[in-house]
């Protein structure tokens, strides 16, 4: 299979030090010398997470995480509330309806901010609502939440905040103690620059006090937090939970945390920013809009839209054919009009903008569309 570079929004590729790590030999999934580098990795994730709750690690994808933050904070139904706003926002909805645990649904137009003001009319006008659900980065418009100002309002509601964080963690900073997010739901394989593998769930005191004391046990048992939490109390010390743990995902993802802090949230941060920035304003020299430009942009992904009369699935195939870069097609009502780049860790650089600015200019002059030669660089020449 060809190697090509990954330019959708996650899985991304990753750095070399971080695959050396994951290439080690296997190791054993329990004893002490393990449960060192097991809690080592947590640690990472406090601190990049800015909590001082708990941190489970657990064989799975993104959605797992999600799923399991979902089941222990919906203890009946209407009790939690999820703001629907993409395609990711509205996978929530569909998760906790097939356990019948229907949300109250904020709904926002895709491609529009979450205002906070919103948020706490919502708050104020439900009644019984304990926990919101909230996306971070919308992978599938673009748009970042103010997740800091939604905090505000939650904790002082006394509304428990769970927020999906899958593609944000490991880019934008987020500060669970100190904006009132109580539990955040991630994985290895977007932001924080791992291979595919891990979900990741952080809870915070009052999120754990809840799911302790809960009447109602959470359904089932692989996306159970009662159930990981328990093992991570009696078995501490020799192996924290009841599964074979992805030993091999764990080391890569312990390099990769200590990069990312090695590097600096913040500068990682800006990194992002500054890259988004020069990717957004090479495709509209070109002429192609960015996707709900006028709100606030999350910098792990860039969204595109293409004229009416251009399939943008076209554009993914033409990067793939000419230049075996992949990017991804738009989501849900938004394929065929959108296109995602992701431009995230290892990737998000300039050496990967340029081909994909030059692909775009050559695929629009190939479909017919007037676009000065070179335009889209224009931004590198400053
Ligand atoms: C990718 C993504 C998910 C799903 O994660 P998987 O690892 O693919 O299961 C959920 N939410 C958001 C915001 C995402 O970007």
């Amino acid at each position: 299979m060809q190697k090509k570079l990954l330019m959708i929004p996650g899985p991304c590729d990753v750095e070399e030090d971080v695959l050396q790590n994951m290439g080690k030999q296997v190791v054993c999934h329990y004893g002490h010398d393990w449960v060192k580098i097991y809690n080592d990795t947590r640690n990472l994730i406090k601190k990049l997470l800015n909590t001082s709750g708990e941190v489970f690690i657990v064989n799975g994808s993104g959605h797992l995480a999600v799923e399991t933050m979902l089941l222990a904070l919906a203890e009946e139904k209407d009790e939690l509330a999820v703001v629907d706003n993409g395609f990711f926002a509205h996978r929530m909805i569909e998760i906790l309806k097939t356990y019948n645990l229907s949300p109250k649904v904020l709904e926002i137009e895709w491609g529009k901010n979450i205002c906070p003001e919103q948020v706490e009319k919502f708050l104020n006008t439900s009644r019984g609502i304990k926990t919101l659900a909230i996306v971070h980065s919308e992978t599938s418009t673009g748009v970042l939440t103010p997740i800091k100002d939604i905090g505000g309002i939650t904790r002082r509601k006394g509304v428990l905040l769970a927020v999906d964080a899958v593609s944000s963690a490991g880019i934008v900073p987020i500060d669970m103690d100190g904006w009132g997010v109580d539990m955040c739901a991630t994985a290895s394989q977007k932001g924080l620059g791992a291979p595919p593998g891990l979900a990741i769930l952080a809870a915070g005191k009052e999120a754990m006090e809840y799911v302790r004391r809960r009447k109602k046990p959470v359904p089932g048992w692989y996306a159970n937090l009662q159930v990981w939490d328990r093992f991570n109390t009696e078995q501490a010390g020799f192996q924290p939970y009841s599964i074979t743990m992805a030993v091999n995902q764990i080391f890569a993802l312990q390099k990769s945390l200590q990069n990312i802090l090695d590097e600096g949230i913040r500068e990682r941060y800006e990194r992002h920013i500054l890259l988004a920035d020069m990717m957004r304003c090479g495709i509209e020299a070109c002429g192609i809009s960015i996707f709900s430009r006028q709100q606030l942009l999350t910098p792990v992904i860039t969204v595109a839209e293409f004229p009416e009369d251009i399939d943008s699935g076209r554009f993914v195939d033409y990067l793939d054919k000419n230049f075996s870069i992949l990017i991804a097609n738009g989501l849900g009502p938004l394929r065929g009009r959108t296109v995602r780049i992701g431009h995230m860790g290892k990737n998000a650089a300039k050496r990967n903008i340029v081909p994909i600015l030059i692909g775009l200019e050559n695929f629009l002059k190939t479909n017919g569309k007037a676009v000065n030669r070179g335009i889209a660089l224009d931004i590198f020449m400053k």
